[in-house]
């Protein structure tokens, strides 16, 4: 293990050359991209190692939770409470449904939902908890959330886009509350440059999931050619970011893959959302699933590192909930606002700290009375990578 890299590349850092030449036999073999075989056997192991019985694919973690939003039948007019402090696509995908997001704040040791603040939120509309896991860690009141939900009748959807494979008492997150959300995007725990799973256990919701499924269409073959080109692309960048050949890859890959469109950032549906994983990247899904636990066995290994640089420096470590096994997508450090904007200190720290989170939606600035911490959070925490 040698020092992180003064400017990390947060995409696509779990990319090797197995998956390089998944891509590469796929982009050859056009004609098989309509064979749903590989997605099914991907789906299926992905639910088996999450600890669910169904897992279905789409292109993104937000489709994903739009996809949930259907199969729990939520409506126009439905209230979901949820973090105020969250990535703007989580939201969206229940506006695009005509459900009200209603932020309740989070506590500072894990960034979760602070279960303590959520009662006031509730009203005749609510329908559902959305709890998320960040940064790598297993939220801090995850099982007292949970209870709160059950003990009010209101469905749980569990954000595990930045935790999969983390564990809380030998369980892993997102097989607690009704239905989960995991992302294949190209700064998560595992990645096909874009991609996210709904996972459940009850036999009425992946049902659900199949139905939303099925009536959303593939992305068209130019979208499939460039997720595919985006592997080989990403890739290279994370391994040999001085490579001459870089850029003809990042031309062939359509100048890279932009996971967040303008219209989305605007609170807009962009044209094309809400599409299914293609079978065409379900090979190098099950390729990141075979060695996901060796990535994330690394990233806590690093993280103890970061443990004994924040010893070292005079900074509060990143908590972990008694009993959880995080896997540490990133290294978050509340260092407040002065320092997080603090560009000299940046270099001090030797390293870029990553941006999650600009805003309250990230990367969207967002005025939440309700959400003191999520406003320190954003003010003063940074994240520093545990992948190189
Ligand atoms: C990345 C992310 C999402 C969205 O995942 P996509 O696969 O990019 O749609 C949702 N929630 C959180 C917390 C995330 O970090």
């Amino acid at each position: 293990m040698g020092l992180p890299p003064h400017d990390p590349v947060f995409g696509g850092a779990t990319l090797g050359p197995t998956d390089v030449r998944l891509a590469e036999d796929a982009l050859a073999r056009p004609d098989t991209w309509g064979d749903d075989a590989p997605l099914r056997r991907f789906e299926s192991e992905f639910a088996a190692w999450s600890g669910a019985r169904a897992a279905r694919g789409f292109l993104g973690a937000r489709v994903a939770l739009s996809a949930a939003v259907q199969a729990l039948g939520l409506k126009a007019g439905d209230e979901v409470i949820l973090p105020g402090y969250t990535c703007i696509v989580v939201p969206n995908a229940l506006k695009f449904a005509g459900v009200q997001p209603v932020y309740a704040d989070i506590e500072l040791e894990t960034y979760g939902l602070d279960a303590s603040r959520l009662e006031p939120h509730v009203t005749p509309r609510t329908k559902a908890i959305l709890l998320h896991h960040l940064y790598g860690l297993v939220a801090r009141d995850y099982e007292a959330t949970v209870e709160f939900a059950r003990a009010r009748g209101l469905a749980v959807i569990e954000d595990c886009a930045q935790s999969s494979g983390a564990m809380l008492a030998g369980r892993k997150v997102g097989s607690r509350g009704d239905i989960a959300i995991h992302s294949l995007e190209k700064t998560k725990v595992m990645t096909t440059i874009m991609g996210g799973l709904a996972t459940t256990s009850r036999a009425d919701l992946a049902e659900g999931l199949a139905t939303a499924q099925t009536a959303m269409p593939t992305p068209d073959a130019a979208t499939v050619r460039q997720l595919l080109h985006s592997v080989t692309y990403y890739h290279a960048r994370a391994r040999h970011p001085h490579h001459p050949g870089l850029p003809a890859l990042k031309a062939a890959s359509g100048g890279g893959w932009t996971s967040t469109r303008p219209e989305e950032l605007r609170g807009e549906a962009p044209a094309g959302y809400g599409q299914r994983l293609p079978a065409a990247l379900a090979e190098i899904g099950r390729s990141q699933l075979r060695r996901v636990e060796g990535f994330n066995a690394h990233r806590r290994r690093h993280a103890a590192r970061w443990d004994e640089w924040c010893d070292r420096r005079g900074y509060e470590k990143a908590q972990v909930a008694p009993g959880s096994v995080p896997v540490f997508l990133r290294y978050p450090v509340l260092v407040g606002a002065a320092r997080k904007s603090d560009r000299s200190w940046g270099w001090q720290l030797g390293v870029k700290p990553g941006t999650w989170f600009e805003g309250e939606l990230h990367p969207v600035r967002a005025d939440l009375p309700h959400c003191p911490n999520a406003r320190l959070a954003v003010e003063g925490c940074v994240n520093l990578p545990t992948l190189w």
